[in-house]
């Protein structure tokens, strides 16, 4: 299996939305090590099970939820 990178989602646990945040060289790796609590092999790519979500009035967190492959070309 080729190794594909792609955007991590995170759904917002107060309002429900889910968004892209942080893309990964590899998809796979970043799910698999980060459910486990394992370090990333990539040093500078943010990426961590919870996230931030601004609001108008205050900040929601958003849980990391999985991964989207990049689209083909
Ligand atoms: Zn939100």
């Amino acid at each position: 299996m080729k190794n594909k990178g792609g955007m991590l989602r995170y759904k917002c646990r107060m309002c429900g939305e889910e968004f892209g945040e942080t893309h990964v060289p590899d998809v796979q790796t970043a799910i698999i090590h980060l459910t486990v609590g394992i370090p990333l092999p990539w040093g500078g790519v943010p990426a961590h099970l919870l996230e931030i979500h601004s609001h108008e009035d205050g900040l929601g967190v958003a849980d990391l939820i999985g991964g989207v492959e990049d689209a083909k070309p």
